[in-house]
């Protein structure tokens, strides 16, 4: 897929106010810090796209992109800051579940996740959730250029081999880099076989 047009649409922090739910949806999430505002800036070749300072003391903001005119991009609010308040985290929570259960539209999440880290429960327990909702997602392991390629091989087999004791079936994954351009072809070739089911 070719992407000619990028625009920033809107951000919420009520999921009830997102665009009107006519193009097909595809969300962006993961802990903080795990590359996903470069990640999006990597596949819509847009350097300042979605910002990369989002700190976690700031308000979550559901933030809609429009692609080629025809899909939203939509970058979720991460999960996972140690730092926050209980009332910020319960108030993540309501928007998130409110998002995913309620957008007609969504058709997959992606779930981004630091190739470099062993699994973590925050990412294991937000998959299983997705499956229990039954919502669409797949794996995007995040910055493959930070170690080389046999050592991802051997972190990625052992992130599926502990995947592979929750799930019957494993969840489809790709492997990336923002700062190599690793995956995108992939990841846009996924977005664009499912647009057109
Ligand atoms: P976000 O908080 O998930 O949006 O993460 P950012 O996109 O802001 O990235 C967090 C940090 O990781 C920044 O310093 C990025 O430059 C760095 N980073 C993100 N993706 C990659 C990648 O693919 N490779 C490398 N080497 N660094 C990355």
């Amino acid at each position: 897929m070719i992407i000619h047009d990028a625009q920033f649409l809107t951000s919420n922090s009520r999921a009830e106010l997102c665009p009107a739910p006519t193009l097909p949806e595809y969300a962006f999430i993961g802990r903080s810090n795990v590359g996903k505002s470069s990640l999006i800036n990597m596949l819509t070749e847009r350097k300042g796209l979605a910002k990369t300072s989002s700190s976690p003391g700031k308000t979550q903001l559901i933030n809609h992109f429009i692609i080629n005119e025809k899909w939203y991009l939509v970058d979720l609010p991460g999960y996972g800051y140690a730092k926050v308040s209980k009332t910020s985290r319960a108030e993540w929570t309501r928007m998130i579940n409110f998002y995913l259960r309620h957008r007609a539209n969504l058709m997959c999440v992606f779930v981004l996740i630091d190739s470099r880290h062993a699994p973590q429960a925050a990412d294991l327990e937000f998959m299983e959730k997705l499956g229990e909702e039954g919502i669409p997602f797949v794996m995007v392991f995040t910055k493959a250029d930070k170690q080389s390629t046999a050592q991802t091989k051997a972190l990625l087999a052992d992130y599926l081999k502990k995947m592979s004791e929750i799930w019957d079936e494993l969840p489809r994954h790709f492997l990336t880099s923002a700062e190599t351009g690793l995956g995108r072809d992939e990841l846009l070739d996924f977005i664009a076989e499912v647009n057109r089911q």
